[in-house]
């Protein structure tokens, strides 16, 4: 499974739509200081189902939608799509290829896709558990990460293992029937 492509519009600095176009390996984002590079990881890590607002660098979550500049309106909504290769059927759907959209709009209505069909937040985080794709996964390790992962406590660190090997699940599983 890899990032095929993601499309932006609307989303913090992002007035006009643009797709940008992933191989496989190694790509590197490169661009002046507030050019929009930490943007991108906000947007991928939004659609994958971020709620938490400090993570995404705003205050509320209206931040996340373009506020205009001097030359420029504000726009009324922010849409990222991230287009997945699963042709190794990584993720549980019978598709090679796999989208995932997330809409916000000023009215604070949110909508989520898979393939273009509407769902609910909860199916997009459940398409990822266990894969370290979602938003509790380790696929994105932003500025400071690295020192927080090497001075944590053993349970955390745990924690992370038990993601990478995909038993998060289960555990949650084995909680849930022992409190019953
Ligand atoms: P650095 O190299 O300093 O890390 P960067 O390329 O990562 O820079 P970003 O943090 O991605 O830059 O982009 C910051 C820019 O995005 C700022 O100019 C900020 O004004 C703009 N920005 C953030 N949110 C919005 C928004 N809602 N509407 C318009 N512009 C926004
Ligand atoms: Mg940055």
């Amino acid at each position: 499974m890899y990032l095929k492509r993601i499309e932006i519009y609307g989303f913090k600095s992002f007035a006009d739509r643009i797709e940008l176009d992933f191989d496989r390996g190694i790509t590197a984002v490169v661009g002046p200081n507030g050019s929009g590079k930490s943007n991108i990881a906000d947007a991928i890590k939004w659609v994958l189902g971020e709620q938490k607002i400090k993570s995404l660098r705003g205050s509320k979550m209206e931040d996340v939608i373009f506020a205009g500049t001097i030359a420029r309106k504000p726009l009324g909504y922010a849409e990222v799509t991230l287009v997945l290769d699963n042709s190794q059927g990584v993720l549980a759907l019978e598709y090679d290829e796999i989208s995932v959209t997330r809409r916000l709009y000023r009215s604070g209505e949110s909508e989520y896709l898979i393939n273009k069909t509407p769902c609910r937040l909860k199916d997009i985080q459940e398409l990822f558990a266990d894969t370290g794709l979602g938003k509790e996964g380790y696929s994105i390790i932003g500025q400071g990460k690295i020192d927080s992962i090497v001075s944590s406590n053993p349970q955390d660190i745990r924690h992370l293992f038990d993601e990478a090997a995909g038993i998060v699940k289960f555990k949650n599983r084995k909680q849930e029937s022992e409190r019953k």
